[in-house]
């Protein structure tokens, strides 16, 4: 784990000991500083028990603490906690935070934070495996894999310092105050977690407030110019110059894109260009990650090659949990040779918003949709007459079915939701797994099914 003296006789409450929040706490404790820990479960405050003090910040007198850690899952907006905390002087952060500050103990070594609505997942494990096969020591953390203060800390290596790579969602960086990333990115931003903000601007800055931690030397990369990300960049160009401020060269890549079987479509193509900038920046050579690029293997449930059979092509997209993120899978597989439209679209689930968004620019080369879940109706209501043909068909396995069935060579079946999953599934891997199944029985075809493969967002 992720130590350092810099902890030790400060005063820490912790609210949320799940994996994060237990893991801070671990950190804490092996730091040698004082602790305060809640969890409203008592199974989760059991392994602290005659370790450290148990008790619930909320009723408690803060005044003294240096910090008090939450979990990214805590809203701050609506929650008691963060009037409570303000009361008593006491600043609220996470674990990225307790990284940050534990960072001038570790070895020599550069970190990498990436955010964005979309993709951080992809370019950081992009990032994560363009580094590794360059013989650069990399580890995984933040809202992916293992809490980062639960990794063992790296060691630089033969071919450079060891790298953390960092997903960071918003709510993260709201938690943090101190993160001086050597390479920061924002690949995108789109309106999500609406809920949790004062409107779409105050996502827009929480985002932003990844590159006003980073010092000016350090260099700050964007996935596209579309606002608001535009004008986060324009400021960014000011502060630190155009050799530091960037947009990713999409250009310099397209036309080697069709190397890399794992990272079609062109939400993609800006993935791999954000990732590229980055490693360069780290010491990669162009060669390097030429090699590396066709050999990443993708993310289970993000636009994941399951199998092809009878030259259909089938894609797990599960993690496609709104219709930002499923637009560009729709044009990920352009029309064959023979112009014929190619896509059989399985969309449907719990709704995030009541219209196609921007899936309907995207129809152009979808041959068929089946409409499943509690969303299934209404996406048929508003698909009817504006592709060739739909087929309402509510469970997945029955979609998986008629879509075998009516797919001919050269198609692709796509499992693209552009809902959550909760109406009918525990969370998108569950979905997603359950689609793997389902092609490997329906289709009749050698599918990894293993358990290693669809736990490897947590063991990455
Ligand atoms: P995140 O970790 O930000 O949720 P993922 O890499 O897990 O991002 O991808 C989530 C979904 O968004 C997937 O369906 C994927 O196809 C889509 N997606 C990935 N990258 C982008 C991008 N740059 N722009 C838009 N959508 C994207």
């Amino acid at each position: 784990m992720i130590t350092s003296s810099a902890f030790s006789g400060q005063r820490f409450a912790i609210l949320g000991l799940a994996r994060s929040g237990a893991a801070a706490a671990e950190a804490l404790l092996a730091s040698g500083a004082q602790l305060t820990v809640w969890d409203r479960q008592d199974v989760a405050r059991t392994p602290f028990e005659g370790r450290c003090e148990i008790a619930d910040p909320l009723e408690m007198d803060l005044s003294g603490f240096d910090a008090l850690v939450v979990s990214p899952g805590v809203p701050l907006n609506t929650h008691p906690i963060a009037g409570h905390a303000a009361k008593h002087g006491v600043p609220i952060i996470g674990d990225i935070e307790l990284f940050a500050r534990a960072r001038s103990q570790l070895l020599p070594h550069k970190v990498v934070g990436i955010t964005g609505t979309n993709g951080k997942s992809t370019t950081v494990a992009l990032v994560h495996h363009i580094l590794k096969m360059a013989g650069i020591p990399s580890l995984l953390g933040g809202n992916i894999g293992e809490p980062i203060m639960a990794q063992e800390p790296l060691a630089p290596g033969e071919n450079g310092e060891g790298v953390y790579v960092l997903e960071l969602s918003s709510y993260q960086i709201d938690l943090t105050t101190s993160l001086d990333c050597d390479a920061a990115a924002l690949t995108n931003i789109t309106p999500d977690h609406l809920d949790r903000y004062d409107g779409f601007a105050a996502y827009a800055a929480a985002k932003e407030r990844l590159f006003f931690m980073q010092s000016a030397r350090n260099l700050a990369v964007f996935g596209t110019l579309k606002e608001p990300v535009g004008a986060i960049y324009r400021r960014q160009l000011e502060l630190r110059g155009e050799d530091r401020a960037v947009a990713a060269d999409l250009d310099a890549l397209r036309e080697r894109q069709g190397e890399w079987p794992s990272l079609q479509g062109p939400h993609n193509l800006e993935n791999v260009a954000v990732a590229v900038a980055i490693v360069e920046e780290l010491g990669v050579t162009e060669a390097q990650w030429q090699h590396a690029l066709p050999r990443f293997r993708g993310l289970p449930h993000r636009m994941e090659i399951v199998c092809e059979e009878d030259g259909i092509l089938f894609i797990n997209d599960s993690k496609a949990t709104n219709t930002d993120a499923s637009a560009p899978a729709l044009v990920a597989f352009p029309r064959c040779d023979g112009g014929k439209a190619r896509i059989h679209w399985i969309v449907g689930g719990l709704a995030k918003e009541d219209g196609l968004g921007k899936c309907a620019e995207h129809l152009e080369d979808i041959a068929a949709v089946y409409t499943v879940g509690e969303a299934g109706p209404r996406f048929a209501d508003l698909l009817e007459g504006r592709v060739p043909r739909v087929e309402r068909c509510e469970l997945v396995s029955e979609a998986v079915r008629r879509a075998k069935e009516t797919a001919t060579e050269g198609d692709v079946v796509l499992f693209s939701p552009a809902c959550a999953s909760f109406d009918q599934f525990r969370d998108y891997e569950k979905r997603g797994e359950h689609f793997r199944q389902l092609v490997g029985v329906i289709a009749d075809c050698d599918v990894d099914c293993s358990a290693a493969w669809s736990a490897k967002d947590s063991a990455l």
